[in-house]
């Protein structure tokens, strides 16, 4: 990876804007931040907003805060706030300030008395159903709310009593009061604090009033000092608010926001809700299933962080919202592997091979090279005897045309050994083959620079005496068909691709029985696997396959 540890180098909108922020001196250091709500766990799109954010920042000798967005209770959970700190870190980047909103509620709450007090801002008893009502549309001016002319001290008495518990979950909110008539409807008197009474995972009881994401962003922007602050493209609409917030609030430090289109990929889903209706109904096995499009899930599957960091640079920051083909994120990390990953041989669906004329007893280690892509990667040596197996699918009784591989009478190389011929099929009593039987050409020897003759097929195998079983897990796309950015969401589960694990059991050669989790491989002429850490055991091997030899992705398509 050429490109690997530098930070991104082709241009984009917002660093275009921060060099010109720099050069007229509007800032002196920039500070960007990442701002998860701790609800779930990451996923691809949040990683491209991850790189973003840091490596911005570090092109520019910045800084990039971590902060959990968590002023929703309800939703929020101490396992999501490690698992994201886990995933960041994993993705290679340090943060600089680590944060919690909930440690500004205090701060906000005291924001929130001050627009009460430059009355801008008004308790409101209405309901969220008779306030829609009142609220008016994209081409209708709104009308107040009857509770909108409260006075300043009435204001004062009731926020201080909704703090205090004295209602009820619903029964009031504090409202911004800005513009009822505005053309842009976030404008029009949006919830700043809600009553709810749930145990918040950070600040336990001790707050039963939480402020809303349009007023509470803001303020911890402006309180960490934030001067990019950037989001995806939802919130642009929501601007005019922000700034709103920042000058009412009389906040010293003005961070100004800046939207980007958000990542969307085929084949899968990415919203939180929906990646959490997938875990909790079983339809994965966790948020690190390996068909999961989460930061865990990747990682399960075998994802390098150096795949994930170039995809996320390469596919870049644009204002227009598009979808990626989920064949150019594994585009790169076949990109990554190529020169890292061993190669290896392992026998998937196993058909048993006797080699009649081999001597019984007899074994031969075979010299072989770890990655033909990468000398430096040495040798290997690999056993082989009398007894072997080969995929099932590289044997036919009655082969089509152009069907290369093993049938009766027919000859192919075995990769790294000698050519065998087959003699012989067994079968058992319902016609299944159970074995097949062939000889083999001692002169045929691999690497002996034999040329009497050619066969067309090269066949891969695992010695079976040697053999260590294996279990491989097969993956397609989670889901069928892009389900984002259709309004039909109730049906992403009907979706579902019924085959996208597909479990096999067969064999590897005998020095994977030292692999590690997360130890990655290619198999011959099946594609990149990592070995799993979730099932893996001591006597027992689970292989994921993390992406086909074969690429479907065109990059002049991109
Ligand atoms: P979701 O809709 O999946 O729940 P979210 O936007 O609510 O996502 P947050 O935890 O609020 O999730 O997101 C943290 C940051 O990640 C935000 O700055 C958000 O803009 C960014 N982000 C989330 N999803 C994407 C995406 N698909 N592409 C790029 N950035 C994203
Ligand atoms: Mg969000």
């Amino acid at each position: 990876m050429e490109n690997e540890n530098k930070p991104a180098t082709s241009s984009n909108f917002i660093k275009n804007i921060i060099v010109e922020d720099l050069k007229n001196g509007k800032v002196d250091t920039i500070i960007t931040r990442f701002p998860p709500e701790p609800n779930g766990y990451l996923h691809i799109g949040h990683a491209k907003s991850i790189v973003l954010n840091f490596e911005l920042a570090k092109e520019f000798n910045g800084k990039t805060n971590l902060r959990f967005d968590d002023t929703n209770p309800v939703k929020e959970d101490i396992e999501f706030v490690e698992s994201i700190k886990e995933d960041v870190k994993w993705l290679g980047f340090e943060w600089d300030g680590l944060f919690f909103a909930s440690d500004y509620f205090e701060e906000m709450y005291n924001r929130a008395v001050l627009l009460i007090k430059k009355g801008k801002a008004y308790v409101d008893d209405l309901t969220a159903e008779e306030f829609r009502q009142i609220r008016g549309t994209l081409t209708e001016p709104g009308k107040e709310s009857p509770y909108r002319s409260r006075s300043v001290e009435e204001n004062l008495d009731l926020f201080e009593r909704m703090r205090k518990g004295e209602f009820r979950d619903g029964e009031k909110v504090l409202r911004a009061k800005i513009d009822m008539s505005s053309p842009n409807i976030t404008m029009r008197d949006p919830v700043i604090y809600r009553i709810a009474h749930a145990h918040h995972h950070n600040t336990g009881d001790q707050w039963c009033i939480y402020p809303m994401y349009d007023f509470a962003h803001p303020l911890e922007d402006a309180i960490e000092g934030i001067t990019h602050s950037i989001c995806t493209l939802e919130f642009e609409d929501h601007r005019p608010l922000y700034d709103w917030v920042i000058a009412e609030c009389e906040m010293e430090s003005v961070p100004r926001q800046y939207e980007f289109a958000r990542l969307n990929l085929t084949n899968t889903v990415m919203s939180k809700r929906k990646l959490k209706q997938l875990v909790e109904e079983g339809h994965v096995d966790g948020w690190d299933d390996p068909r999961m499009p989460t930061v865990s899930g990747l990682r399960r599957r075998g994802y390098t962080p150096e795949a994930i960091r170039t995809f996320c640079r390469e596919i870049g920051v644009a204002r227009a919202n598009s979808t990626v083909e989920s064949s150019y994120l594994e585009h790169f990390i076949r990109e990554d592997l190529k020169l890292k990953a061993p190669r290896t041989m392992g026998v998937v669906r196993p058909l048993k091979l006797v080699i009649t004329n081999y001597p019984e007893g007899q074994v031969e280690w075979l010299d072989a090279e770890i990655n033909p892509e990468n000398e430096e990667m040495g040798m290997r040596q690999i056993p082989f005897s009398r007894e072997i197996y080969i995929e099932q699918d590289d044997f036919m009784e009655n082969p089509p045309a152009k069907y290369f591989r093993l049938f009766p009478g027919n000859e192919v190389r075995l990769k790294h050994a000698y050519f065998v011929k087959c003699t012989d099929v067994i079968k058992d009593e319902n016609g299944n083959v159970t074995e097949i039987h062939c000889t083999y050409d001692p002169e045929t020897k691999s690497g002996s620079g034999f040329t009497g003759r050619k066969v067309k097929g090269t066949i891969h195998w695992v010695d079976a005496t040697h053999a260590v079983p294996a279990e491989f897990r097969l993956y397609e796309p989670l889901i069928l068909d892009d389900q984002e950015d259709k309004d039909e969401e109730k049906t992403f589960l009907d979706l579902i691709n019924p085959n996208s694990l597909e479990i096999l059991h067969g064999f590897v050669e005998p020095n994977m029985s030292e692999a590690k989790a997360h130890d990655k491989f290619q198999f011959f002429r099946h594609g990149y696997f990592n070995v799993d850490p979730k099932h893996t055991t001591k006597d027992h091997l689970v292989f994921n396959l993390i992406a086909s030899l074969k690429s479907s992705f065109d990059p002049k398509k991109k």
